[in-house]
């Protein structure tokens, strides 16, 4: 870093540095434009310019969560186009300023109350508790089979309050059940009061509030709500005296036409530990789940994140077919995983600068696939263990005996057999039809030497992990 700013610092003279100030406006304008009005109107506008200094500007921001979030978000769309004003500007630091919170309007949305005092705690609990992510739209989920029945019941509700009510929906962790909720309130929050809460949150609250004594505000709180929306439903188990606050909330809501949401990882009548006359009330609803995705759904979202990507990314995303291809077949139970194996890939190639490979992306991803025994082939064992001793496929299967032959062709059998569920004469076979009692010989002889041979156990380790991952040490 020392140097960089150094050679910086030579070739410019200091007055001009100075000259140079940043047009913080103008860069908040290009933002605007880079990013959309939404992004920008959310998060971006809350940033404040505080100072420049050599190498980084220092930016303020009102909470520490729009700090993380900008951060993990936009930081380096930011820094791209601040360097577009000034090369110079090698980061970015914030500082915290909490504003008044009574003049941002974004915080409070459109939930006020009169009095005064129950302000302060609608207001604290509103910035913990209801946040919409504006990034999880009706127009950013991609339908397909397995989801479109939860969708389209999700947008029916967002037009029409009070039409399926409660809506449930259901399905496992990562199918987009919280980005459908989500969707609802954005849609919704436009001309209604919203409350946007997981079970676990809303718990949380209810304890708190019992505490402090403040029952009434808890209850005026919750009450007073158009929609009422409660993500993970399931979490709300055994909690007894909550559960029947809850009902009654519930039933007051409904009473007052507010439209209830609901999301739980299981069916209504699968939830454990949770009042039947609560249960029953989700099921006197419309109840729809989501299931996982099938291939075609997959691949959409795959191509969709990677042109999202794209757009962000000026078009210099590239995610080859073949590994668009293998994400979408080897990963298969989560929304959420695909996603996230898109974003780890894109990352790769900003943080590397070149696409990976195949053989990378299975690295990169290694945690998310489930790379079984069962896809470990005779023929790839043969192929690598020839490659890491630099013989040929023919040298191997030959009855040649030279030493340089034998320990390959004894490693090769042993991982066959430590890797593989194939049987000793199995083996044997693929070993151009050796009998069974080499086959034990081979593997007996590569265990003795692993005990005495730090080398052996070396190379055993290193070729079981490019077997099962396709991944040679030091390749990336
Ligand atoms: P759940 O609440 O069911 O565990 P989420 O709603 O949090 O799942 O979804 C996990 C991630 O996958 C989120 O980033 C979400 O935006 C994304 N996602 C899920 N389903 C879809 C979809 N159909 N289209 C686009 N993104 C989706
Ligand atoms: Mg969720």
């Amino acid at each position: 870093m020392f140097p960089t700013d150094m050679n910086t610092f030579k070739n410019k003279n200091l007055n001009s540095l100075k000259l140079e100030k940043l047009n913080w406006s103008s860069i908040q304008n290009e933002m605007k434009n880079r990013l959309g009005l939404e992004i920008y109107e959310s998060w971006l506008k809350k940033i404040s310019f505080i100072d420049e200094f050599n190498n980084y500007i220092l930016l303020s921001v009102p909470t520490r969560f729009i700090r993380d979030w900008i951060t993990s978000r936009y930081l380096d769309q930011i820094l791209q186009t601040v360097r577009n004003y000034k090369k110079e500007i090698i980061r970015i630091e914030f500082k915290i300023i909490e504003q008044d919170v009574k003049n941002d309007k974004t915080n409070i949305d459109n939930y006020e109350l009169e009095n005064k005092e129950n302000v302060s705690f609608i207001k604290n609990s509103y910035l913990q508790y209801n946040r919409i992510d504006p990034n999880r739209r009706f127009d950013n989920f991609i339908t397909g089979i397995s989801n479109k029945l939860a969708y389209e019941a999700s947008l029916k509700v967002s037009e029409n309050i009070s039409h399926y009510n409660p809506l449930y929906i259901y399905g496992g962790v990562g199918l987009g059940k919280t980005h459908l909720l989500n969707s609802i309130g954005l849609e919704l929050k436009k001309k209604n009061k919203v409350m946007f809460i997981s079970a676990e949150r809303f718990m949380y609250q209810f304890v708190k509030s019992i505490k402090a004594n403040d029952m009434v505000k808890f209850k005026e709180y919750f009450r007073n709500t158009d929609i009422l929306l409660i993500d993970d439903i399931q979490f709300m188990n055994g909690k007894e005296a909550m559960q029947e606050e809850f009902f009654h909330t519930f039933n007051a809501l409904l009473d007052k036409g507010s439209q209830i949401i609901v999301s739980a990882d299981r069916a209504p009548n699968k939830l454990l530990r949770i009042q039947e006359r609560i249960k029953s009330r989700f099921s006197g609803g419309l109840v729809v789940d989501i299931q996982k995705p099938d291939l075609e759904l997959r691949r959409k979202i795959i191509q969709n994140k990677t042109e999202e990507l794209n757009v962000l990314y000026f078009g210099q995303i590239k995610i080859s077919e073949e590994i668009q291809e293998f994400i979408s077949k080897e990963i298969t139970n989560s929304i959420r995983e695909i996603v996230g194996a898109v974003n780890r890939v894109v990352s790769f190639s900003r943080i590397y600068n070149k696409v990976p490979n195949l053989a990378e992306t299975k690295v990169i991803l290694k945690d998310l696939l489930n790379l079984s025994e069962n896809k470990v082939t005779i023929d790839l064992i043969q192929t690598l263990v020839c490659k890491f001793f630099k013989i040929s496929k023919n040298e191997m299967l030959s009855s040649r005996r030279s030493r340089y032959l034998v320990r390959p062709r004894q490693t090769a059998i042993y991982l066959t057999k430590i890797l593989t569920s194939k049987s000793l004469p199995e083996i044997g076979r693929e070993f151009s039809n050796r009998d069974h009692t080499t086959i034990i010989h081979s593997v007996k002889t590569i265990e003795k030497l692993k005990e005495k041979d730090p080398e052996m156990v070396d190379n055993i380790n290193n070729l079981k992990n490019q077997i099962l991952y396709n991944n040679s040490q030091n390749e990336i």
